[in-house]
């Protein structure tokens, strides 16, 4: 085999890495049920990883493992069988995936799935409270639920100092109370040293993540922030709070710092491109495809809700203080889990941001028939960007997970559609953007 050379290795490394640590993340799973070791399932939004770690809980995250099933293709199987077992088409296909991977006692294209020991929740998605309670009938294992006290009052307002104070309070005896059980079922003690240091690695993690975020505001942009940034989530999440997480992002920060001194776009052929802003959850069941039908247009995702609200908080400017973990990590849950709720429910303040600060000329809505959380209210967010900027919006509709109600010709013709918009509109305005060099 050639040996890479220095660019090689490293353009494309991100993509390549997150998919090398993914698939070990799996085997680790896989030896967690073999050994029938402490798992976690956990969601994406207040995973509470960091607490996890420090009582060496293995971490599943079933929204991850469901997806996994549609980028593989086989996602029909596992909703058919929930299906067939009394489950209605239009439940969050994530939930239904996973049930069905339960029957299957774990079995998963990329591994086995260890059953939980314990499930740690929080209230940012009503599903998780339902989906939790589908384990408990099924294991009997204890569920611990976090709840979250959301944004309060109009237009999002910071919440008063003694709001604030006594909400933190509140999440802090909860996860107390969280730490107590998780004693109970490892046998081992608190240590808050670990917690510190498990902390720290997120901080490092979340510092890097936030300046690939950054990155992609240049121009051409440097990667595509719904199929490259899913893999980046996928190792935010799974591996939050460890050593090849915090040096992953550490590793991709230099990549796309060098795509950006060197002007490489993502796109195929350095086409001109056509910036957009992504918002809800990708097509899993025709992912690349999906990416295709914009990217062959020069479309890219300079920016995405889902790197917002799946991202665990790493995408807000917080860092863990270290000289007083519990408090900060109940803190860093408060903000994120807000946060995380502003930006599916409350997004057409943020993407107006958005759109300024990554100068995109246009915006996909895609509503998606299985999560209701994620796609509510959009067409009225849309109503409102339309009349606060000079962008174009496109709404498709289909599913993250169900591959009968995504229909391939008919997402094609109205994405053609919008990009002839798109074209025209760069022409009517006489302002071609500078093309790659
Ligand atoms: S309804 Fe949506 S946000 Fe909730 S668990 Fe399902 S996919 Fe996730």
């Amino acid at each position: 085999m050639t040996a890479l050379t220095g660019e090689q290795e490293l353009l494309g490394r991100g993509a390549r890495e997150g998919g090398r640590l993914f698939r070990d993340w799996f085997d680790e799973l896989t030896r967690a049920a073999e050994n029938r070791e402490h798992t976690a399932y956990v969601f994406v939004m207040g995973s509470l990883c960091e607490l996890l770690r420090t009582f060496d809980v293995h971490t599943v995250f079933p929204e991850i493992t469901s997806l996994q099933t549609a980028v593989r293709k086989v996602s029909d199987e596992y909703l058919n069988l929930a299906e067939d077992r009394g489950f209605s088409p239009d439940v969050c296909g994530y939930v239904k995936a996973d049930y069905a991977l339960q029957l299957r006692k774990g079995a998963h294209p990329m591994g086995t799935i260890p059953p939980p020991s314990i499930a740690v929740l929080t209230n940012a998605c009503n599903t998780y409270f339902k989906w939790a309670e589908i384990w408990e009938r099924l294991y009997h294992m204890p569920t611990v639920t976090v709840d979250v006290p959301g944004t309060r009052g109009l237009h999002l307002q910071d919440p008063s100092e003694a709001d604030l104070v006594r909400d933190k309070g509140y999440v802090l005896h909860q996860i107390e109370e969280l730490i107590a059980h998780l004693e109970r079922l490892t046998g081992r003690t608190f240590d808050i040293d670990r917690l510190r240091e498990v902390l720290h690695l997120t901080n490092e993690m979340a510092r890097d993540f936030r300046k690939v975020l950054e990155l992609n505001r240049s121009r051409p942009a440097v990667f595509d922030a719904m199929m490259e940034g899913t893999i980046y989530l996928g190792v935010a999440n799974a591996l939050r709070g460890t050593p090849e997480g915090a040096e992953y992002f550490r590793d991709l920060v230099e990549e796309m710092q060098y795509k950006v001194d060197h002007s490489l776009s993502p796109l195929v052929d350095q086409k001109q491109e056509h910036r957009l802003v992504f918002v809800g959850v990708p097509c899993y069941p025709i992912f690349r495809r999906f990416y295709q039908l914009f990217s062959e247009w020069g479309g890219i995702f300079v920016s995405s809700t889902y790197m917002w609200f799946a991202s665990g908080g790493l995408n807000y400017d917080y860092e863990y203080d270290l000289t007083r973990p519990l408090e900060s990590l109940a803190e860093g849950l408060l903000l994120s889990v807000r946060k995380a709720g502003d930006a599916m429910l409350f997004h057409d303040q943020a993407l107006i941001e958005a759109i300024d600060r990554y100068e995109a000329d246009g915006v996909v809505y895609h509503p998606i028939k299985s999560c209701r959380t994620v796609s509510t209210g959009l067409a009225d967010s849309r109503r409102m960007v339309l009349d606060q900027r000079d962008v174009l919006c496109l709404y498709i509709e289909s599913d993250m997970m169900d591959k009968r109600v995504v229909s391939e010709a008919q997402l094609k013709n109205r994405i053609d559609a919008f990009f002839e918009g798109l074209e025209s509109r760069r022409i009517r305005l006489g302002a071609a953007a500078p093309a790659a060099s």
